[in-house]
């Protein structure tokens, strides 16, 4: 990936909108929170969500946490139910990232959820990152601000010396108090916890007044990767496909005859962009045996071919 100049923003207000503007524009900054630097995007821009996954090295599209100012904005996004409005109204803006049912209407892009029908949002409580939703005015995704595999940053420099040069900008804020991640919990159909943090597990059960399922419990939702399945298109997927068979419908990628295109021109920020909403379209056109053109497997390719395998592996019964 060529190198791009990533600048310093500090935390005044004129740099907050400076910042604000790059992500407007689907640039990448990083900004402080209680818990960690989050590497952050406008989370219903597609093509920036992917640059996202490309600067992270990120294997697989893990779904990710988007970050908004307030309780009535999360509301626009996603659907509360009473637990999950009592627990938001008890530790927002806070270290708890809730994980309720996507709101259609969300504009959220499918890259953010990773097909998912549900979204994991969070208020954080640090003036920095809420000036910059503030100044922003929209749905912030932000998984942590690292490459993939490598440690989280609680410092700028931290994120200048991992990122630098991959990254559009950078919010100065000074050091994150917790240092840990977010706690994630899923209200529906129990209240569970779908990932320890910097918000104990115990406060959360004293305001519930019950004990929290564990991800894995019968009663829990299914884990992110197997929920992923759900999103597999309905036909059968025949990966590296180099020519195509009688009743196939090819997924193209680069420059082949195909009913759907990830890539015409062979990028695989654009074929990243267009991953979920390709599936989509080939459920639309009936697709029932899916030929997929072969994909580099470096980079972005990576996790675009993660994600076809899993679609290309046999299904379990549950999913459907
Ligand atoms: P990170 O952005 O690196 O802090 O990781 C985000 C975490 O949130 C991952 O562990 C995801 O699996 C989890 N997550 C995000 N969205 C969802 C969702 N819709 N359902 C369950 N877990 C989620
Ligand atoms: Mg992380």
């Amino acid at each position: 990936m060529n190198s791009i100049t990533t600048q310093i923003f500090t935390d005044d207000t004129a740099d907050l909108k400076g910042a604000a503007g790059v992500l407007s524009l689907g640039g990448l900054v990083a900004f402080p929170t209680e818990t960690v630097y989050g590497l952050g995007v406008d989370a219903r821009n597609s093509d920036a969500v992917a640059r996202l996954y490309q600067a992270k090295g990120r294997p697989s599209f893990n779904p990710l946490i988007v970050h908004v100012a307030s309780l009535e904005i999360a509301e626009t996004l996603v659907e509360f139910d009473d637990t999950a409005r009592a627990l938001a109204q008890a530790f927002w803006p806070g270290a708890l990232t809730l994980v309720l049912p996507l709101r259609p209407d969300a504009g959220i892009s499918p890259l953010v959820t990773a097909g998912l029908e549900t979204l994991a949002v969070r208020v954080p409580d640090h003036p920095v990152a809420n000036g910059l939703m503030v100044a922003f005015d929209g749905p912030i995704a932000a998984p942590s601000a690292n490459p993939s595999g490598q440690v989280s940053a609680t410092k700028c420099a931290h994120v200048q010396s991992q990122l630098s040069g991959r990254i559009d900008g950078i919010v100065d804020g000074g050091d994150c108090g917790v240092g840990l991640e977010s706690t994630i919990v899923a209200t529906l159909p129990v209240p569970t916890l779908l990932r320890a943090g910097g918000l104990p597990a115990e406060a959360l059960e004293g305001a519930l007044g019950e004990r929290l399922a564990l991800a894995g419990d019968s009663a829990a939702p299914s884990s992110p990767g197997q929920l992923a399945s759900h999103y597999a298109p309905k036909g059968t997927v025949r990966l590296n496909a180099v020519d195509v068979e009688d009743g196939e419908t090819l997924l193209g990628f680069g420059a082949v005859d195909a009913a759907v295109n990830l890539s015409p021109s062979g990028d695989l920020v654009e074929a990243a962009a267009t991953l979920f909403d390709a599936l989509h379209q080939l459920n639309a056109l009936g697709a029932d045996r899916i030929a997929v053109s072969p994909i580099p497997d470096h980079g972005l390719g990576r996790a675009i071919n993660d994600r076809l395998r899993r679609a290309a592996a046999p299904r379990s019964g549950a999913a459907t």
